[in-house]
């Protein structure tokens, strides 16, 4: 078949399996609706059958592609069920600033009440007295000396150099992605 006659040609193979994995947690959201209330889908039936064929189609794409991953083109296999496509929220919520600060600059945070505070690590700051803060519960950061502040985002921008937000979400979500599959399948996807 060729690319442009395929619906799913641009869709990663991650991306069907994610989409598989989502019919199916509806067909079991479903079945235990109807456990609770049978009332409770006016068209159970046609549903589940919309989402059996659904799941029909993606369990053939996913056989044609697997028919194709010995060949010396075909780009690598998902190493598990994860949705590559970057998700601000969802970065925020797995990277930890202070975490992520520490790593990315070595720095060491000393707490000071509700904050904590380090060594400016931005660049074109050289300082002797601490004067940057992060706010661990809220997740933003300050520096008080050469006043620039922000959140995740903000600070990944100005370590990397770059005014492109897009281009520092997909950078923390290849990390993420990367750290979980490492962890997960004592394999890097590359
Ligand atoms: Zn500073």
């Amino acid at each position: 078949m060729i690319g442009v006659r395929n619906r799913f040609r641009d869709s990663s193979t991650a991306q069907l399996l994610t989409e598989a994995e989502c019919w199916l947690w509806d067909l079991t959201e479903l079945d235990v609706d109807l456990e609770a209330a049978p009332e409770s889908w006016a068209y159970p039936d046609q549903t589940r059958a919309f989402a059996l064929a659904a799941i029909e189609d993606l369990n053939a794409e996913l056989a044609r592609r697997d028919g194709l991953r010995s060949r010396s083109t075909a780009p690598q296999w998902p190493s598990s069920w994860i949705d590559r496509r970057p998700d601000a929220a969802a970065i925020k919520q797995s990277v930890d600033l202070i975490t992520y600060i520490e790593r990315t600059c070595g720095v060491v945070f000393e707490r000071r009440g509700r904050e904590v505070i380090c060594l400016c690590p931005l660049p074109g700051h050289d300082e002797r007295t601490p004067s940057f803060s992060v706010h661990p519960e809220k997740q933003v950061w300050y520096c008080h000396g050469c006043h620039r502040g922000g959140d995740l985002f903000t600070f990944a921008m100005h370590v990397m150099g770059t005014d492109h937000f897009a281009d520092v979400l997909q950078a923390l979500t290849d990390e993420v992605v990367g750290d979980r599959d490492l962890a997960l399948e004592g394999v890097s996807l590359g």
